[in-house]
């Protein structure tokens, strides 16, 4: 077969730096609040100066620990940390605190779904690290500034095997990182504040082969809409290249958001350009097995179990269960109407559906819902003692909202209460069969649908708050 009738299938690994959400830096006390003036957060080890010595950060261990442990990676007994050496003014000290030869994870594995099919994300590596500084351009004068407060905020970089296959995969595996990393609350995982970074890696291979091909990484991908056409564009461009007979140079390159296109930026540097050594300056870390141990304990359930258990006890279908794990705090929410009102399926409805919407719609999220999970489970006990109606529900549930007050109290203030009593309803039903002779004609003669009319007539009356139920009966009962 002709290199031009050839398919290819795409190739992707991903690295992730997440930014670690301490309180302190990874090797001083310095703060990782962000948004502080320039070079206000910085001290002798952060700002590299010759004779300081680093400390490092117990919380940034403790952190990548869980990760480890929530992607199925070995944590390794000794790691150590490394310097990698490159000059650029953002990097005072000149080379970066990385680990590189023993990397204190490796191994592990995400479980993730696209198109209803399940795929395993090999997990090679989890490392630690420390960020470098900020550079600030002046869009102006051709003078840039250098603000060192994020130097030495701890990162952990997570490096996949290439086992991803397409640009909706990619998208996929980088949400289900997130919503761990949200879960163990470790990171933001916003990328576009940058507390989410990732770097692709792709390639393209004649479909069919097990021979990867050249490689390159694009750089810049601040958003997941911008992962997946990043490499929409790359993966267009490599096969482009091979169908016209020519070679993928392996290099670095930069996407253009605003161009859509990925440009080269640098050839691919070795590692041996780093002059990688271990930083005589820390000593070798070392992990028992009772660290970890505390470390699982500590560990929340985990998206993944907590979905498989909303379908294998609580019976909700599984797309259900999925969205409402989406985040921690969702699922937190959706178990606290549980607590005090037990109709899983039920309480799922309301929050995927209105209590979603409504967020939605007011830009919130769940932990500033205007509805507590109280309020909502009060509400739906109302509905299932048919104190309101489905459609008074509706009612009750905008009020809500907007007062904050219990559903309880909202029908009591506004007289919403379901009239179910039939000598209340009775007259009503007279009336209405009175004042539509034709309508009860053309029904005696026939015309069942024309229930529908009298029901209608029948709410419209009460405002909405007859039992449709008893209304239905009593109707059947006097038109015969
Ligand atoms: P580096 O640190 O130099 O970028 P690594 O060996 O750590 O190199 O690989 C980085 C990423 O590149 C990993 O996620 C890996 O899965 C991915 N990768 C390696 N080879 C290929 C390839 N041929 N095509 C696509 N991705 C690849
Ligand atoms: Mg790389
Ligand atoms: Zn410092």
């Amino acid at each position: 077969m002709g290199i031009n009738q050839m398919e290819f299938t795409p190739v992707i690994g991903l690295e992730v730096h997440a930014q670690l959400k301490t309180r302190t830096k990874i090797f001083c006390s310095c703060s990782t609040a962000f948004g502080a003036p320039p070079n206000t957060h910085t001290c002798p080890v952060c700002l590299g100066m010759p004779g300081v010595l680093p400390m490092l950060n117990r919380k940034v261990v403790d952190f990548t620990i869980k990760m480890a442990l929530a992607t199925h990676c070995t944590v390794q007994p000794e790691s150590r940390f490394a310097r990698k050496n490159y000059f650029y003014p953002d990097l005072p000290k000149g080379y970066q605190i990385s680990q590189y030869e023993l990397p204190i994870a490796t191994g592990g594995y995400l479980d993730i779904e696209v198109d209803d099919r399940p795929l395993r994300i090999g997990i090679t590596r989890i490392h630690m690290e420390e960020d470098a500084g900020k550079l600030i351009h002046d869009p102006d004068r051709p003078v840039s500034r250098v603000d060192l407060n994020r130097t030495g905020t701890p990162l952990m970089e997570i490096v996949s095997e290439p086992d991803i296959r397409s640009p909706e995969a990619a998208g996929e595996y980088l949400r289900q990182l997130r919503i761990i990393l949200r879960y163990l609350d470790i990171s933001d995982g916003n990328m576009e504040e940058g507390s989410f970074r990732c770097d692709a890696n792709v390639s393209i291979m004649p479909t069919g082969s097990s021979v990867l091909g050249t490689r390159t990484e694009v750089k810049n991908l601040n958003s997941f809409k911008h992962v997946e056409k990043a490499l929409y564009y790359e993966i267009a461009r490599q096969r482009e290249i091979l169908h016209d007979g020519g070679r993928v140079v392996q290099e670095t390159r930069l996407w253009q958001p605003d161009k859509g296109r990925t440009v080269s930026m640098r050839g691919k540097e070795d590692a041996h350009d780093y002059r990688y050594f271990p930083d005589p300056d820390l000593l070798p870390l070392v992990i028992d097995a009772a660290w970890i141990a505390s470390m699982r304990a500590e560990m929340p359930e985990l998206p993944a179990r907590r979905r498989a258990r909303y379908v294998a006890d609580l019976g909700l279908p599984d797309a259900d269960a999925r969205v409402l794990t989406a985040s921690r705090e969702l699922a937190d929410y959706f178990e606290a109407c549980l607590a005090e009102f037990d109709q899983p399926k039920t309480v799922a409805n309301w929050i995927m559906g209105d209590l979603l919407g409504l967020l939605n719609a007011r830009g919130l999220d769940i932990t500033r819902s205007p509805i507590s999970p109280a309020n909502l489970a009060g509400l739906l006990n109302l509905l299932d003692e048919d104190v309101v109606s489905g459609k008074i529900a509706k009612t009750v549930f905008e009020a809500m909202a907007a007062s904050g007050k219990t559903a309880q109290v909202i029908v009591e203030e506004k007289g919403l209460v379901q009239v179910s009593d039939t000598t209340a309803i009775d007259p009503i039903v007279d009336a209405v069969i009175a004042g539509n002779p034709d309508e009860v004609q053309r029904y005696r003669g026939g015309q069942k649908k024309l229930m529908g009319f009298f029901v209608g007539q029948v709410m419209k009356q009460t405002k909405g708050k007859a039992n449709p139920k008893i209304v239905n009966e009593i109707l059947r009962k006097k038109l015969g």
